[in-house]
């Protein structure tokens, strides 16, 4: 007979109400001593997808007492507008954190825009300077969908050292700085992409797999060691049109030691993470005065 296991489901949820409940207390903790946490958010444009992940980010800000502020521009708002707005916010010492949602309209360069956020509040952890710390080390922010991933392999408890991680995809914004974060725990890290001829051969000798690609079913449960951990970023639609994640959950949640599900596993997090970027901001900012 054939064995089947079933692997433990890591919930995102839980793990980010955790992490947002320390949050506030830090929140708390700060607002008394006079440096009250805050983020701004800059939309721009009419983007609905954009404005349901603004709403759910202030809403995240506000159950954690976190002072935000909201600035919405028409599509219209010339560049030179908008990196005006955004060296104000720099030199806003109410504001420790700063978020400008993309995708932007067309006539607006995002890397501008990003490179103009000051380093100490980059929050989303996606300017080249943060970049640059992540690579070399030095205590900049992470950007936060793959520091949630790590916090998600954290909490199965399991030491990254000396093991191997396989990351699918090298974003900018997902992948590379994956990569170097398992890296910085310790592992022996491969990365695949879309011109890795045998993507099973690597994945088949994971014992952490981290997809991140956007496409269904990139790795099916054939391409699992059993006991690994699986982390899927991945944010897709099935026939259904229900949301679904890279990773065949159904068929590898039967070989996986560990797997997050989608919905409800790194999506939480991501968000959780920009808090948790705020209110260190903000603290490293207390710690200076
Ligand atoms: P992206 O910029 O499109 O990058 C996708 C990566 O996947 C690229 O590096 C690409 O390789 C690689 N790839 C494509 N086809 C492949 C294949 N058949 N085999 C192996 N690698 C392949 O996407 P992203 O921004 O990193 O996002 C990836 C996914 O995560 C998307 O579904 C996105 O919606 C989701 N996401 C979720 C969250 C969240 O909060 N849950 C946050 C961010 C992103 P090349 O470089 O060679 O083209």
């Amino acid at each position: 007979m054939t064995q089947t296991t079933t692997a433990q489901v890591i919930d995102g949820v839980a793990l980010s109400r955790q992490l947002r409940a320390d949050v506030a207390t830090r929140a708390t903790a700060l607002t008394r001593k006079g440096v009250r946490p805050g983020l701004a958010v800059i939309l721009v444009g009419e983007d609905p997808a954009s404005q349901v992940y603004v709403r759910n980010k202030i809403k995240a800000c506000e159950e954690s007492g976190l002072h935000s502020v909201f600035e919405k521009y028409d599509a219209s708002l010339s560049q030179e507008a908008l990196l005006e707005r955004i060296e104000a916010l720099n030199a806003d010492s109410a504001i420790h954190g700063i978020l400008v949602q993309m995708p932007l309209p067309r006539h607006i360069d995002p890397q501008r825009v990003i490179e103009t956020i000051a380093t100490a509040k980059d929050v989303d952890g996606y300017s080249t300077q943060s970049a640059g710390e992540l690579m070399t080390g030095a205590p900049g922010f992470n950007p936060c969908t793959p520091y949630g991933c790590m916090k998600l392999i954290d909490s199965t408890g399991v030491n990254l050292r000396g093991k191997h991680a396989v990351v699918i995809g090298r974003s900018n914004t997902v992948g590379k700085p994956m990569a170097l974060m398992l890296l910085k725990a310790n592992a022996t890290v491969t990365i695949c992409h879309s011109a890795t001829p045998d993507l099973k051969l690597h994945t088949l000798q994971a014992d952490v797999i981290v997809a991140a690609v956007g496409r269904r079913n990139v790795v099916t449960a054939d391409m699992v060691r059993p006991g690994a951990i699986v982390v899927d970023v991945g944010m897709n639609r099935n026939d259904e049109g229900k949301l679904c994640g890279d990773v065949d959950f159904a068929g590898v949640s039967h070989v996986a030691g560990f797997i997050t599900p989608v919905p409800g596993g790194v999506g939480p997090m991501t968000i959780t993470m920009l808090l948790v970027n705020t209110i260190e901001a903000a603290e490293r900012t207390a710690s200076r005065l």
